[in-house]
C-alpha cells in the first residue's frame, strides 16, 4: 500500500491514524457485531458516538451551552439558504462581506429571501486578493445578519480578524477553516462548515448556532431547513449522516490527542510560513494574495511560465504530491494543506518545488 501527499482542497485528506482505527471497526464497532453504518441512529451505540462527538468538538472548539451544535446534511451550500431562512426574518435585510467565490454564492442565495447590502467587495476590480478592514465595512445597523467567509477556498484569501459587527449576529462559513486554530464562539451568531475540508468525509454538516437565533424561520421555510426542528431532535428529527458523524468523531479525538487547537495552529501557521516562504523567494513562483491575509489552509500558486503547469503537475503526482491543480476559475496550483497534511508533506511539496524550478526554470 502507498499512501501518497493529498493536496486536495476538499474532500481532502484524513489523519491516517482515523482511517485506520475506522478500519479496524469497520465490520464490528467495539463488540457491537455490526459497523457503524449498520447501526440504528437511535440505539444506544450511536448515541454514545453522537454525544461523544459532540462533547469532543464543543471541548476543542469552547463552544458555550447557549450554543446548539447541528449535525446536518446539504453542505455549506444549504447553509447558503439555511441561514437567510432562519435569519432573514428580523429586519428583511442582511449584511455580506465578498471576498471570494464561495461569498458571492451565498449572497446569490441570500438574495431570494431578502434584501442582500454588499457590505465590501474586494473582487470588484479584479481578483479576489485581499480582505476589506474593519473600517471599509459598510454594514448597515438593521441588517438580520451579517455573512461572511473567514476563508475563501479558492482564491486562498483569509480574515487575520474576526469582524466586529455592533451586535449584529455574525454568521461565518468556516468551511475551510475551523478547527485549524482557536477561535472565540462568542464572537458569532452562527459558525457552519462542511465536514470535507477539515472534519471528516463529505456528507456531514456542521452548525454552531447561538439559541436565540433559532426559532425565528420564515414561514415557508422547510422543515429540513429549520435549525428549530434539528435542535429539537438533536440532530435526529431524519436519518442522520450517521458514518460521517462518527468518523468526525475519530478526527476531534485525534485533533484532542494533539493537544489543544492552539497546538494546531503553531502547526499550521508553519506549514503556511514554509510554503509561502518557499513561493516568495523564487521568481519562478508567484502568489498574489495580498501577504496580511493569505490562507494559512489553501495556497494558490501560478509557474513564471503557464506552458509548463501539466509537466509540474505530472511529476509532482510521480513524486506522490496529488491534486494540485488550482481551481478553473484561478488557474494554476492551488496547495490545501488543512490540519491532516503533515508538515512532512509540505517539506516534500518545497523540495520538489526548489527542484523543478532548478531544471526548468
Ligand atoms: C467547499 C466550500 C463550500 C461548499 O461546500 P459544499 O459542502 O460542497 O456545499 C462553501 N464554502 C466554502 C468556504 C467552501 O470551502
Amino acid at each position: 500500500m502507498t499512501r501518497v501527499y493529498n493536496f486536495s482542497p476538499g474532500p481532502a485528506a484524513l489523519p491516517e491514524a482515523v482511517l485506520q482505527q475506522a478500519r479496524d471497526e469497520m465490520l464490528d464497532w467495539q463488540g457491537a457485531g455490526m459497523s457503524v453504518m449498520e447501526m440504528s441512529h437511535r440505539g444506544k451505540a450511536f448515541m454514545s458516538i453522537a454525544a461523544q462527538a459532540e462533547a469532543d468538538l464543543r471541548e476543542l472548539m469552547g463552544i458555550p451551552q447557549n450554543y446548539k451544535v447541528l449535525f446536518l446534511q446539504g453542505g455549506a451550500s444549504t447553509q447558503f439558504a439555511m441561514v437567510p431562512l432562519n435569519l432573514m426574518s428580523r429586519t428583511g435585510k442582511a449584511d455580506y462581506i465578498k471576498t471570494g467565490s464561495w461569498g458571492k454564492k451565498a449572497i446569490a442565495e441570500g438574495k431570494r429571501y431578502g434584501e442582500v447590502n454588499v457590505a465590501a467587495d474586494t473582487g470588484a476590480d479584479g481578483p479576489f486578493t485581499s480582505v476589506p478592514a474593519q473600517a471599509d465595512l459598510a454594514l448597515t445597523e438593521d441588517a438580520s445578519y451579517v455573512h461572511y467567509t473567514p476563508n475563501e477556498t479558492i482564491e486562498g484569501v483569509e480574515f487575520p480578524y474576526v469582524p466586529h459587527t455592533s451586535g449584529v449576529p455574525l454568521v461565518a462559513d468556516m468551511s475551510s477553516t475551523i478547527l485549524s486554530r482557536p477561535v472565540d464562539v462568542t464572537r458569532f451568531g452562527i459558525i457552519y462548515a462542511g465536514a470535507q475540508k477539515n472534519i471528516g468525509p463529505a456528507g456531514l454538516t456542521i452548525a454552531i448556532v447561538r439559541d436565540d437565533l433559532i426559532g425565528n424561520a420564515l414561514e415557508q421555510t422547510p422543515a429540513m431547513l429549520d435549525y428549530q426542528i434539528h435542535a429539537y431532535a438533536d440532530s435526529m428529527y431524519n436519518t442522520p449522516p450517521t458514518f460521517g458523524w462518527y468518523l468526525a468523531g475519530l478526527v476531534f479525538q485525534w485533533l484532542k490527542g494533539q493537544g489543544v487547537l492552539a497546538g494546531m495552529a503553531e502547526i499550521n501557521e508553519r506549514k503556511a510560513k514554509t510554503l509561502y516562504g518557499a513561493i516568495d523567494k523564487s521568481d519562478f513562483y508567484a502568489n498574489p494574495v495580498d501577504p496580511g491575509c493569505r490562507s494559512w489552509m489553501n495556497v494558490p500558486f501560478t509557474l513564471a511560465d503557464a506552458e509548463l503547469d501539466n509537466v509540474f503537475l505530472k511529476q509532482a503526482e510521480d513524486a506522490g504530491l496529488h491534486t494540485l491543480k488550482g481551481h478553473r476559475s484561478v488557474g494554476g496550483m492551488r496547495a490545501s494543506i488543512y490540519n491532516a497534511m503533515p508538515e512532512a508533506g509540505v517539506q516534500a511539496l518545497v523540495d520538489f518545488m526548489a527542484e523543478f524550478e532548478r531544471t526548468h526554470g
